[in-house]
């Protein structure tokens, strides 16, 4: 059988572009997978680990005869890669992203693309805190979601072979308008990020014996939240900068909620704080049983 794709380029080959790959290729759908990555050292990284069949020192050569195409450096870095890419890309190629973000995704590389080239965003909802074409791992999207944001008028049998894809690499499937998806992530995924980094930056910024403490007596609630802030800054500033609106709208509600809790325990409202917790023990036990623990 021949494999869904005949060359599939990776611009940017971190922990996300380099499960990818590897999937893609467990799986065996690519005839070759070329990379480019902006850091020599990871394109070579991923050569001798045998993620990719070959190399380029610049983005325009990777794509040149690729049929899928996949953004996968951080999505700051987009726009300039799409313009550089966009007059290389084959007639009838598929391009894709595995960002964070979709509307600043779709604004920055869909004007860049020229007619005849399909467009279909993606957002692998799986990860990790680690970094770089050694972290990854071909296991990392199965029993995971991908979310698909195509734009109004997409190629339905360009959309079609993206959601093949991430299936056959073991997630599941779901389309969303890219704006939704926005709202939803901002919640689900950007909220937490920043709330980890401002607990941790809190401890940071405390008198250096209590810091230390801090560290030596850390119990799982703050070791928990130090993991999570230890996810890439690069990643997790282009992930802020650029779904700015939903974070904000989502920031103000939970600066509301927290102001209201903050009143709860000023009043000794212990009612008030034992609804809460109950009622956030049983989203866990619903995550749980949607096996997304
Ligand atoms: P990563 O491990 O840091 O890898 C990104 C790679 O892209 C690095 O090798 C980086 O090189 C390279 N790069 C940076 N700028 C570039 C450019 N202009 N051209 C080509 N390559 C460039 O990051 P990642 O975690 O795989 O994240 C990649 C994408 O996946 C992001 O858009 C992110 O939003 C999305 N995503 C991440 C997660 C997660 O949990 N990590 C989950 C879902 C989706 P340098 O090291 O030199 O910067």
């Amino acid at each position: 059988m021949s494999p869904a794709f005949q060359r599939v380029a990776f611009l940017g080959i971190g922990l996300i572009g380099s499960s990818l790959a590897r999937a893609i290729r467990l799986q065996g759908l690519a005839g070759e997978i070329v990379v480019y990555d902006r850091s020599v050292a990871h394109a070579e990284q991923a050569l001798a680990l045998g993620v990719a069949d070959r190399i380029t020192e610049d983005a325009p050569s990777a794509v040149v005869g690729a049929d899928l195409v996949i953004f996968a450096a951080p999505i700051g870095a987009n726009e300039e890669l799409a313009a550089a890419v966009g007059p290389h890309l084959a007639p009838g190629a598929i391009v894709s992203d595995v960002g964070s973000v979709k509307m600043a995704v779709i604004r920055d590389i869909g004007p860049h693309l020229p007619e005849g080239v399909h467009f279909v965003p993606a957002h692998p909802i799986a990860g990790t805190e680690n970094s770089g074409p050694a972290s990854g791992f071909a296991e990392l999207f199965i029993g995971r979601w991908c979310i698909i944001t195509p734009p109004p008028g997409t190629d339905e049998g360009a959309v079609e072979r993206i959601a093949a894809l991430w299936r056959a690499v073991g997630s599941d499937v779901e389309l969303m308008e890219p704006g939704h998806h926005d709202r939803v992530l901002a919640i689900t995924s950007h909220l937490p990020h920043l709330i980890a980094y401002t607990i941790v930056g809190t401890a940071t910024d405390l008198e250096s014996t209590l810091q230390q403490e801090v560290i030596k007596f850390s119990a799982s609630g703050f070791r928990d939240f130090t993991r999570i802030a230890s996810s890439d800054p690069v990643m997790w500033r282009d992930v802020f900068l650029n779904n700015r609106e939903a974070v904000l709208d989502v920031l103000q509600r939970f600066s509301e909620d927290l102001t209201a809790l903050q009143r709860a325990i000023r009043w000794g409202e212990g009612d008030q704080l034992f609804d809460l917790f109950s009622r956030t023990r049983a989203i866990r036990r619903s995550i749980i049983d949607a096996k997304q623990a």
